[in-house]
This record gives C-alpha cells, sequence and structure tokens, in this order.
C-alpha cells in the first residue's frame, strides 16, 4: 500500500491533473492520494474572506472567478459520464461558500473559527475533482478522521485518535482512495479545523503511519530537496538521499519542501518518503529514509530560515542558569512558541536563543513578565532583542566532526563583512546554523554552500 500527496501546483491545471492521473492510474497496487486544493487557492480564499469581513464589494468577483476556475478544470479533467455529479458537488460547496462570504460581509467580522471553515472548502472541492477524475477511485471524507485537540489556543493534530479512525476508514479494501489533505475537525466540539498552512503532507503522514505504507510519495513541483534554494543558487543539486533527521533539520531551518510536523509519524515507523516532481515524473527525486548511506553528500543541503529575532538574556548568575533557562523555555513553550537554542561558550553569564520573527513580541511579553521579580530588582539585565535577521544552516550527518570547515566558513563571511550574529553547533550532531543580518543572507549562502560544494 502507498500514499501519495499532491500539492497545490499538482492540481493546480488542467495539464498538471493529467499528469497526476496518469501517475496515480499506473499505480497496481492500493493508494491513498491525499490533495492539496488547487495552487494558490488557499491564500484567495482567506483574501477573499478578509475583504468582505472589512466590506468590499469585489469579493463578489473573487467569488465568481473562485467558481469558473473549478468548473473549468471540472470540464477539462474529468469525463462525461461523471462531470454532471462532479459539477453538482462542487457547487453545492461553491454556493455554501458563497453564503458564507455574504454572511461576513453582513457580520463584518471574521474569527478564527470561521477562517477554518472558508479554507476548509479548497481541499473539500479539489478532492471530489480527483476522485471522479482518477479511474476506480472513491473519496473518503477526512473530516471524518483526522481528528486535532486544542493546545496552547492551536489546534494540533491528535495522533492516536485519528489513527484509529484512519485504521477503521480504510478497513474495507480499496483501489484508489482519495482524501482532501489539511483539513481536520475538533475532536470535542466538531469543529472544523485544520493542520495548518502546508499542511496536507501531515495528513498523508498520518494516514502512512496509520495504515503501515510501505512508501510515503510527495508530489510536488521540485526535484526533489536541493542542496540549496535554487533561486539564490543556481548551480544547487538534487541530493538523492538523505536521512529523517537531516530532512527533518533542513524543513525546521527554512527548506520548503515538506511541512516539518510531516516527518515524525513516518519517521517512528520507519516508512521512507521520497519526493518527486510532478512536472518531471521520471526524475528520481529525493529518498529519505535511514537506510542508505550516501556518501556523495555528506552534506545535504544549506538552508536559510528568514526573518529570525534573537533573544539574550545576561547578567545571570551561574547558580540560577539551569532555573532562568528552564523558566525561559516553560514561559515559550505555555504559548506555543518554537526557539532553537544558540551557545555561548564565550560567556558562561548569558543565556540565547533565536524565534521567528512572528514570535518575537510574544516573546519579549512573555519574557517581562516571567522575570518581573528579577527584573525589578535588577538581579538578570533587561533582554537584549535583535530583529532582522536569517539564520543559515549547514545540515549534514557528524557535524561535530567538521569544525576545520565550520571555522573557515566563518572567516570567509567575516572576510565578505558579514557578521555572524550567532553561532550553533553544539546542541545537534546534524546542523550547524550561523545568524546573519538579514540583507547579508543571500550572500552568506552563496558563500557557504561554494565552501561546502565546490572546494
Ligand atoms: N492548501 C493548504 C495550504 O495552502 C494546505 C496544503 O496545501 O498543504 O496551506
Ligand atoms: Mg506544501
Amino acid at each position: 500500500m502507498k500514499v501519495l500527496k499532491f500539492g497545490g501546483t499538482s492540481v493546480g491545471s488542467v495539464e498538471s491533473l493529467l499528469n497526476v492521473k496518469d501517475i496515480v492510474e499506473s499505480i497496481s497496487e492500493p493508494t491513498v492520494v491525499v490533495v492539496s486544493a488547487l495552487g494558490g487557492l488557499t491564500d484567495k480564499l482567506i483574501a477573499t474572506a478578509n475583504m468582505a469581513a472589512s466590506g468590499n464589494p469585489a469579493f463578489r468577483e473573487e467569488m465568481e472567478a473562485i467558481s469558473l476556475r473549478h468548473f473549468n478544470i471540472i470540464s477539462n479533467t474529468v469525463k462525461e459520464a461523471k462531470r454532471a455529479d462532479t459539477i453538482n458537488k462542487v457547487s453545492q460547496l461553491l454556493s455554501e461558500l458563497q453564503k458564507i462570504f455574504e454572511g461576513l460581509a453582513l457580520i463584518r467580522d471574521l474569527s478564527e473559527r470561521t477562517l477554518c471553515v472558508v479554507v476548509s472548502y479548497g481541499e473539500r472541492m479539489s478532492s471530489h475533482i480527483v476522485a471522479a477524475m482518477i479511474e476506480g477511485a472513491t473519496r473518503h471524507d477526512s473530516l471524518e478522521f483526522i481528528k486535532t485537540e486544542k493546545w496552547f489556543g492551536k489546534d494540533i493534530a491528535d495522533q492516536k485518535l485519528t489513527s484509529t479512525l484512519i485504521s477503521k476508514e480504510f478497513a474495507n479494501p480499496f483501489n484508489k482512495a482519495i482524501v482532501p489533505g489539511f483539513i481536520s475537525t475538533d475532536r470535542d466540539s466538531g469543529a472544523i479545523t485544520n493542520l495548518g498552512r502546508g499542511g496536507s503532507d501531515f495528513t498523508a503522514a498520518l494516514i502512512a503511519a496509520a495504515l503501515d505504507a510501505e512508501i510515503l510519495e510527495i508530489w510536488t513541483d521540485v526535484d526533489g530537496f536541493m542542496t540549496a534554494d535554487p533561486r539564490i543558487i543556481p548551480e544547487a543539486e538534487v541530493v538523492p538521499f538523505m536521512s529523517f533527521i537531516e530532512s527533518m533539520e533542513l524543513c525546521t531551518f527554512g527548506a520548503k519542501v515538506i511541512y516539518p510536523p510531516t516527518i515524525y509519524p513516518v519517521f517512528h515507523k520507519n516508512i521512507p518518503i521520497k519526493i518527486l516532481n510532478t512536472f518531471n515524473p521520471t526524475a528520481p527525486g529525493t529518498l529519505i529514509t535511514d537506510n542508505q548511506l550516501d556518501n556523495k553528500f555528506p552534506i545535504k543541503g544549506v538552508s536559510t530560515l528568514r526573518n529570525t529575532t534573537i533573544f539574550t538574556l545576561t547578567g545571570i548568575d551561574d547558580d540560577r542558569m539551569s532555573e532562568i533557562s528552564t523558566r525561559t523555555l516553560n514561559a515559550l513553550a505555555r504559548h506555543g512558541i518554537k526557539i532553537f537554542l544558540l551557545n555561548h561558550d564565550d560567556s558562561p553569564n548569558e543565556y540565547s536563543f533565536g524565534v521567528a520573527g512572528a514570535d518575537a513580541d510574544i516573546t519579549a511579553r512573555q519574557l517581562l513578565s516571567e522575570f518581573a521579580p528579577e527584573l525589578s530588582t535588577a538581579s538578570i539585565s533587561a533582554p537584549i532583542r535583535k530583529d532582522s535577521l536569517s539564520t543559515i544552516a549547514m545540515v549534514g550527518e557528524n557535524m561535530k566532526e567538521r569544525s576545520r570547515l565550520a571555522g573557515r566558513i566563518w572567516h570567509t563571511l567575516n572576510r565578505d563583512g558579514i557578521i555572524v550574529e550567532a553561532y550553533s553547533a553544539g546542541n545537534s550532531d546534524t546542523t550547524i546554523t550561523y545568524v546573519v543580518d538579514a540583507d547579508k543572507a543571500d550572500r552568506a549562502l552563496e558563500l557557504i554552500h561554494g565552501l561546502v560544494f565546490h572546494e
């Protein structure tokens, strides 16, 4: 049994959908096919909902364009025999969506909950189209079996319940099962939720893990993981193999190939992931597995996490370091803020970490409130915040053995006038990170990629 996931660009046009059809129909074994919304539609739905809620009547034209796009795709991909039925199903969803937009325009308000409902229509519609297009396919509704729970105000997958429900849903033999990605329902209230932007990958991973699939194939619009973003480094190459941890680190540090949570469920079951290109289906892609040693690329890639903010707590008494760091981690975890640690070998009285720029304000507020007692007696200094940075991560196994390369990179960056604001090598054996000024990030990537792959 295989699980295939097709992203937005793969299901975004008539031409690409015909590729999807060929790819899926050429597989003889039972296959679950998880689909995203038509490319760009989720953004469009969010923008249109905001338009409606702000009273801008142009939302009606947007709605019209969304409808036309779906009808056009149906007429050019779905066979005559199933066309009327598909148009019917999609029209019903479109008319619900239209009513919701009209409602938003009347109420002039858009809640998080409502936005979850609005964006769910993307995958609900695309999955009907793909199910009608593929020979012998049946549609399975993920709203019934992908369940989330609330965790610090966020919807996160309830993996145990979801796994049980998936096993039940797919207990009977099937040939091709089409599933909308991304969307889910709250396990307690039944309200429509989702797995976060890019979450269709995660839907596919949850299904692959629950059904013990032989492989999870992520079909996208690039040839696989590359040694760097090819838009910045034209000579970047496709990496044929990497480990689960390496792919996880690259995605955490900005490689947009897969949604980072995707890797965990399949990693635990040792199910390989293959990244493949719908627009170049014969390319070998990238295989993510722990069973393949790859000597050609001991370092798998260099990625950039843009918009990083660094916080530093200074003047910490040695004896209180573990207490201060624990309290920091707890305060941020309570708000679901993800951090990456930075080592400060040369300044034992400091504690530094990086967060995404989007989380910087809330992080600052949490630090001020957590350490209010210490700040009022000046027993630690006010947290120092540095915005507008980028984090460049070099990922590969046995990074600890690469201190000479790491040192050379540091010098090369310095020679080029790029100051390394923070550096980290001690926390994992897979990643070394350099934090630099955001507007120097592309140049730094170029220099690092050059040193790693071309010298
Ligand atoms: N359609 C959703 C998004 O654009 C989920 C996905 O494509 O994975 O974020
Ligand atoms: Mg994606």
